[in-house]
């Protein structure tokens, strides 16, 4: 099977859904791979470093041709796909909710569409979840992004000028991106705590050397929550949780909020007034921001500074770090088109009772067949 690896066309879109390790892996199963001219530019992969890993490197048009996979970070267009097979698999994040016309032109196409972002939480498929991977990255460059920003240094110093007192950061929000942020704050110095509506963080918190900070009069989440996730929490929990934040809060130089509920606007974590309670030069970096953001006034993509405190609306930081994120999200591709290769079919064989089948498969036959898009 040929699979094409398309270069990436939306605005600010640095990675790229294939790296020369992920190429001969597929080699190695038997596959031809052929990628798009400059797909690896910002990535730090040159279409040479390619072409020796065993790739055709080419326009978009010749690397389509007979291609029975297409990969990719962002769903292309799909005025950009003339010329791809019918029943060509289109595999990457493919924003099936917003893109709910792209993804019928897929399917009129006859592509099967593939929705990364939908891979079920389970441990079969950690290796393919691309919402982890690249959630890590940005939880990690939050705190670089805070550390930036912050007119003061992270680690106790005692010089003999005096002594530096470390940083106060506080992680609101503790999934894939909130424990990479601890633990990143953690590394340079800062003396860190952390709060999350589920219990199961409280242990995690703890055994990265931050301190837990909970509601303690209202139920939270009992363990882990559906799939890993949170729900919207009660007006008397969410009560609980703005005086807990009220309190703490004044005392922090640093808060990265990182608190999303699937399918719904980000809760709103942070007030104005509370904002005004810290202190000035203070750093708060909203990594909810594209979903509505946890903090009030953050704006999507800038910096703004209100009360003398800068709020960061972080806006896909996974971007700023082209080269890990591109190899983690190629490895997440290879590691799901790998579990269903078909040594002799020759490509993968999607079973339809599968479960990372059932939860990823948008299209199929020309027709939208995912029950959420239904
Ligand atoms: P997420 O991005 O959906 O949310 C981030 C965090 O915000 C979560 O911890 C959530 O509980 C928290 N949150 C939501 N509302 C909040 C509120 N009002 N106040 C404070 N915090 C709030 O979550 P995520 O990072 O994708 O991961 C969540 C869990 O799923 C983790 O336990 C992770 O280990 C698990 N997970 C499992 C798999 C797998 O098994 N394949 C893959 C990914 C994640």
């Amino acid at each position: 099977m040929k699979i094409a690896i398309l270069k990436e066309t939306a605005p600010g879109e640095t990675r790229c859904a294939a790296i020369p390790e992920t190429v001969k892996k597929f080699i190695g199963l038997g596959a031809t791979v052929a990628v798009e001219r400059s797909a690896g530019e910002h990535a730090l992969v040159s279409d040479a470093d390619f072409e020796a890993a065993g790739a055709s490197v080419g326009p978009r048009a010749e690397v389509l041709e007979g291609a029975g996979a297409i990969l990719c970070v962002l769903g292309p267009d799909p005025a950009t796909l003339k010329g791809a097979e019918r029943g060509a698999l289109l595999v990457g994040a493919l924003d099936p909710v917003g893109r709910r016309d792209a993804i019928a032109s897929y399917a009129a196409a006859g592509l099967e569409a593939l929705a990364m972002e939908w891979m079920p939480r389970i441990s079969r498929a950690q290796s393919m979840d691309v919402l982890s991977s690249q959630s890590n990255l940005a939880g990690y460059k939050a705190v670089i992004e805070a550390a930036d920003a912050f007119g003061r240094a992270f680690p106790m110093m005692m010089t003999a000028a005096g002594t530096i007192s470390p940083a106060k950061v506080f992680v609101m929000g503790v999934g894939v991106a909130g424990l990479q942020a601890i633990a990143t704050a953690r590394r340079m110095g800062a003396q860190v705590s952390a709060t999350d509506v589920r219990s199961a963080t409280r242990e995690q918190i703890l055994s990265l050397g931050a301190k837990p900070v909970f509601v303690e009069n209202v139920a939270g989440i009992e363990g882990e929550g559906a799939g890993g996730y949170a729900t919207e929490m009660s007006p008397e929990y969410q009560q609980a949780q703005a005086e807990l934040v009220s309190s703490h809060i004044a005392k922090q130089d640093i808060v990265v909020t990182t608190a999303l509920i699937p399918g719904k606007p980000a809760p709103r974590l942070i007030s104005d007034a509370q904002l005004a309670t810290m202190r000035a030069g203070s750093i708060v970096v909203d990594l909810a921001a594209e979903a509505g953001g946890n903090v009030e006034g953050c704006v999507v993509g800038e910096r703004v500074r209100r009360h003398g405190v800068t709020i960061i609306g972080a806006a896909n930081l996974a971007r700023s770090l082209p080269a890990d994120a591109s190899a983690l999200f190629a490895r997440n591709l290879y590691n799901f088109l790998s579990a269903f290769w078909d040594k002799e079919a020759g490509k993968p064989v999607l079973a339809d009772e599968d479960e990372l089948v059932k939860g990823t498969r948008l299209t199929h036959g020309g027709k939208i067949v995912h029950e959420r898009l239904s």
